[in-house]
């Protein structure tokens, strides 16, 4: 396992480092809040190195005064400064800071590609890893493309799909994942309680941990994502946690016709409808 590998479940064997830290609760070190353990000094070693994701992985995994440092304060500063806009906009409104799951569940959103597991639609023989993405962008424009008619006051960012290819297929893998605003209040969490759509029983999302709906089993997969996406029909499956946030997979068509579209469906969200593949992973 990479040291930067982004695992909340991760059971690392106790380091150096960790020994130390655990010296320090019991009296032998110097005082925890002093020298790597204190949030200023930390905060400023992270600006200098500019928020390096893989560098705040790895202190997460150190130990754990340092985990609950970087999961309380570092995660937080992280998004702030190498994606404020997207954190002023989830932000705008809000009465409080906090996210559902959490800062280290956003940052791990926003950089973090999650892989893909199969899925019913999405028949993979493996399951296709995660990675740290070096840039992405996200869009609250193809956010309205994955929302059902009803649901298009909520505001949901989606990013543009991460492409992966599959050994010996025809077409290419994308991911995409997204986060909603004010998730508990979104009319999206609402139709789905009121349509009583059941959480998965065997899925967690693999940012929060948390339980999941699926938006293809709740028929809330509207074509305009199809459209997004430059997907086939039933090529497509994405799910939403209780905490708001959005991770699929989609097959990627290398070329396909504006012909396939329903022009009474969705017609203001038809970018994407033709595309060549542009693999970037
Ligand atoms: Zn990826
Ligand atoms: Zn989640």
């Amino acid at each position: 396992m990479p040291p930067y590998q982004m695992n909340d479940n991760n059971t690392t064997k106790r380091s150096k480092s960790s020994l130390l830290c655990e010296k320090s609760d019991s009296g032998f070190m110097p005082e925890p809040e002093s020298g790597i353990v204190n949030e200023k000094i930390l905060l400023l070693v992270f600006e200098f190195i500019k928020w390096d994701l893989p560098t705040l992985c790895t202190i997460g995994q150190v130990c754990r005064k340092l985990r609950a440092v970087s999961q309380r304060v570092l995660w937080r500063e992280l998004c702030i400064n190498r994606a404020p806009t997207i954190i002023g906009a989830l932000m705008h409104g809000s009465h409080n800071s906090q996210f559902g799951g959490g800062w280290h569940s956003l940052g791990k959103l926003l950089f973090y590609c999650c892989g893909c597991q199969p899925t019913p639609n999405i028949q993979i023989q493996d399951p296709k890893p995660g990675h740290i993405v070096k840039a992405v962008r996200f869009s609250k424009t193809s956010g309205q493309s994955f929302l059902i008619k009803s649901c298009r006051e909520d505001l949901l960012y989606v990013n543009d799909p991460c492409e992966h290819a599959i050994k010996g297929g025809e077409d290419d893998l994308g991911l995409f994942r997204g986060v909603f605003r004010g998730f508990f209040r979104s009319k999206t969490r609402a139709c789905l309680i009121n349509r009583q759509v059941k959480l998965e029983e065997r899925v967690r999302c693999p940012y929060c941990g948390a339980r999941v709906w699926s938006m293809a089993s709740a028929k809330m997969v509207p074509k305009s994502a199809v459209v997004r996406l430059g997907s086939h029909k039933d090529g497509l499956d994405y799910f939403v946690c209780i905490n708001g946030h959005l991770y699929g997979a989609c097959w990627l068509v290398r070329l396909s016709s504006d012909g396939d579209d329903d022009p009474h469906d969705d017609h203001d969200f038809g970018q994407g409808s033709a595309r060549y593949s542009t693999r970037t992973s």
